[in-house]
């Protein structure tokens, strides 16, 4: 069976780091004494200027000469990305494909195997190559500690939660590490590959030619584990959870809070996620929160309006006085300085409540009122429609 890796630095009396220049000037030696003109009839000879021809085209070639670095081998039909991928995968442990008991004969014979891509076993050499460098390229589950997914839920508190702070819960879904092996994904030792022995390599035959590749049941290591029966071999299983959280007084509508390590566990000792709760705020029928602010609508009489009254109105505190000044007018807005909510972001300062003003027109029953409002509107005869006309 002829062999297959061949060193070309060697075979050119080169370095491994030698230079472009160094490389031609070795070969162009080796060229002069073993050249056909020069030897004649020698098969020998002939057989060494192959090989030293085979070597620097090769080698004389940057883009050649780098997959030759990273694959130890070179062929016309790895591409420069395999090749990177392939040589990655190295560095990273991966176990390297075994070209040795890789039959180059039935296809190479001159210096380049690319110029003879005609016949079967060319055309199965690629599919099998492909296969090999596309099998590279896959992205293998990590097998050390992966971190857990943070999760996003929403939670309505009351009203007065929001405003006063508390204690709050929500129920959640949540991966949770696997109580019986404990986030490892599987239980007892490791075992002996049956596939391939614990070889950790298996045999593949592709028309004429033989060659091994990674066991694809054990990803080349020889060694299989016993996936855990109650995870599946995730490392976690999921749980239905009630989580218990604090609400600071003044949390308004939207803000998110922070439970660490409340997020999904961790694989293989990985840092569990974060929770995120999204509060949203309860509504109240008398008040309306906006912000810090408390929005309240308070009914008054006519004659309170017009001739101006204290009245007491509600606040979250409780009962609280307020003063309608003379001649308020219906929807007219009077503030509370610090009536609000306590503020969540600024401690100790608070926000207003905001009074909406609702003048409330009585239902007159009896002669003796409708006299009176009949002679109020003699007093006081202003037309309140007058600025209506006075653009037209
Ligand atoms: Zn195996
Ligand atoms: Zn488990």
């Amino acid at each position: 069976m002829a062999t297959t890796t061949k060193d070309y630095y060697a075979t050119l009396g080169v370095k491994k780091t030698a230079s472009q220049e160094d490389i031609r000037k070795a070969f162009r030696k080796l060229a002069r004494k073993y050249h056909p003109d020069v030897n004649p009839g020698d098969k020998k000879a002939e057989e060494r200027f192959k090989e030293i021809s085979e070597a620097n085209d090769v080698l004389s070639d940057e883009k050649k000469r780098k997959i030759y670095d990273q694959v130890g081998f070179y062929s016309d039909q790895i591409d420069p990305g395999q090749a990177e991928a392939y040589a990655r995968r190295q560095r990273e442990g991966g176990v390297p494909v075994d070209f040795g008991g890789f039959d180059f004969s039935g296809f190479q014979g001159g210096a380049s195997p690319g110029q003879q891509q005609s016949g079967s076993s060319w055309s199965s050499f690629k599919d099998i190559f492909s296969g090999i460098f596309s099998g590279a390229q896959q992205p293998q589950r990590p097998h050390g500690p992966q971190a857990g997914s943070d999760l996003e839920y929403q939670a309505t508190v009351d009203f007065w939660s929001a405003i006063r702070g508390g204690q709050a819960r929500i129920q959640i879904h949540r991966q949770e590490t696997c109580p019986t092996c404990h986030g490892m994904a599987y239980t007892g030792g490791p075992m002996t590959c049956p596939e391939c022995n614990g070889s950790g390599q298996v045999t593949q035959m592709g028309g004429r030619m033989k060659f091994n590749i990674p066991c694809p049941n054990c990803g080349g290591t020889g060694r299989i584990s016993n996936e855990c029966a109650t995870c599946h071999g995730e490392g976690t299983v999921s749980r239905t959870e009630t989580v218990e959280f604090r609400i600071k007084p003044g949390t308004r509508d939207g803000q998110r809070i922070r439970l660490q390590g409340k997020g999904n566990a961790g694989i293989n000792g990985g840092q569990p996620g974060d929770l995120y709760v999204i509060v949203r705020t309860g509504t109240h029928p008398v008040f309306t929160r906006v912000g810090d602010d408390i929005q309240v609508k308070v009914p008054v009489t006519i004659a309170e309006a017009t001739l101006g009254a204290k009245v007491d109105v509600p606040t979250i505190d409780g009962r609280a006085q307020l003063k309608i000044p003379p001649g308020t007018q219906s929807a007219q807005k009077l503030r509370m300085r610090e009536r609000g909510v306590e503020s969540a972001a600024r401690p100790g300062q608070r926000g207003d409540q905001i009074v909406t003003v609702e003048v409330v027109i009585p239902t007159l029953n009896d002669e003796r009122s409708r006299e009176i409002m009949r002679e109020l509107a003699k007093l006081n005869n202003q037309d309140p429609r007058v600025g209506l006309f006075e653009p037209l």
